[in-house]
């Protein structure tokens, strides 16, 4: 899982004289098959020698080698699991994440890794968190794009019961239910703390009814919004059954979500509503400030321009700016620069497995906060 650290450490690299490589690549279902030819592999390897010529010489011994052993982790993981990957490498640099979702295709080289289209993905994807209770026992889960991480230490247990007989067992059950709800009560707290660090979007539920419900009704409001869904499982359940159930009920869930967004905005769009669709209309909604969530299909990418002047964003890469008459400069990739500036203006940026509705709407679009 690529954590808030990670990216910041990448972020602060140092930029020097020296270049580093930033490389994202896709791997799609034609692509994983090991015996087509590997093309976009192909095709950003011959964009990074081209790129390379541009550098002085010294440079060009050090480059070539990153480039070898970036083709070599590439061609190694095109048959495993994951659906892209993205590498840096540079001086005292190699790095590379595999990623659950694809990244686009792209090569760059510049005094500093290109990290934007992974924070994309990292801010873009909506993290849940499962939670597993039982009468004594509660785990917790952290889960994005794919990858789940266990953080059940943050939560504490219950005193065991023990069976005993007469009026004490009864008293003893009485404590036991006493002592039941106040784990439910504590564990419900302790979800509300860690929701406070790590501000995770959604919130699904493990156990029977009983216990989910009653967990449920503790738990803060701001988190009861979140809870999308139930599902029973015991928490003895092994971590590859949680890892199973969670993965499959949340799948449910962000296909749903995808689908709803991307229907919303067609239907938003289609009744002249506050929503745009298709490139060009976002690009001028973005620069206007109105966004107020920005949808974007996963691996949407294409070039357009930014105004040298006044830094709005163009379709275009050349010619004067529509605001100010500046002069428009390309810029490689318009997607990155739209999501960018979505978070910039404190809009919710969602990226979308690809559906019929959002491609047939143009791949990105928007909903507004006024006309
Ligand atoms: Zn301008």
């Amino acid at each position: 899982m690529i954590t808030q650290h990670e990216i910041d450490a990448l972020n602060s690299y140092p930029a020097g004289e020296a270049p580093v490589i930033s490389f994202y690549l896709s791997f799609d279902r034609h692509e994983r098959e090991e015996k087509t030819p590997f093309t976009e592999l192909k095709n950003l390897l011959r964009l990074g020698q081209e790129e390379m010529a541009k550098w002085p010489e010294e440079y060009h011994v050090p480059l070539a080698l990153y480039l070898a052993r970036i083709e070599e982790t590439a061609e190694e993981e095109r048959g495993g699991r994951s659906r892209g990957l993205a590498i840096f490498a540079g001086e005292n640099l190699w790095q590379v994440y595999r990623l659950p979702v694809p990244p686009g295709n792209r090569i760059v080289i510049d005094r500093m890794p290109y990290v934007k289209p992974l924070i994309h993905l990292y801010r873009g994807h909506p993290r849940y968190c499962t939670v597993l209770v039982d009468k004594e026992r509660a785990r917790l889960f952290l889960i994005q794009m794919g990858e789940i991480q266990d953080y059940s230490m943050v939560l504490d247990e219950v005193p065991k019961h023990h069976e005993q007989g007469g009026w004490a067992q009864a008293r003893l059950q009485r404590r036991h239910e006493d002592a039941v709800m106040h784990h439910l009560k504590r564990a419900a707290e302790l979800t509300f703390e860690f929701f406070q660090r790590e501000r995770f979007d959604y919130l699904l539920l493990g156990g029977t009814e009983e216990l989910t419900s009653a967990f449920y009704e503790r738990l803060h409001t701001y988190l009861q919004e979140r809870v999308v869904a139930v599902f029973p499982i015991a928490t003895t359940a092994s971590g590859a059954e949680v890892l199973a159930a969670t993965l499959k009920t949340m799948e449910e869930v962000e296909a749903r979500l995808d689908e709803e967004l991307s229907t919303r905005l067609k239907e938003e769009v289609g009744q002249g509503r506050l929503a745009v669709a298709g490139l060009a209309p976002t690009i001028r909604a973005l620069n206007a400030h109105k966004v107020q969530h920005l949808i974007v299909e996963e691996g949407y990418d294409v070039a357009g321009g930014r105004c040298a002047d006044c830094g709005s964003l163009s379709i275009r890469s050349t010619g004067r700016c529509r605001y100010c008459h500046g002069t428009i400069e390309r810029v490689d990739s318009l997607v990155d620069e739209a999501i960018e500036l979505g978070f910039a203006q404190g809009a919710q940026v969602h990226l979308v497995a690809p559906n019929q509705t959002l491609w047939e709407l143009g791949r990105i679009g928007a909903l507004l906060r006024y006309a």
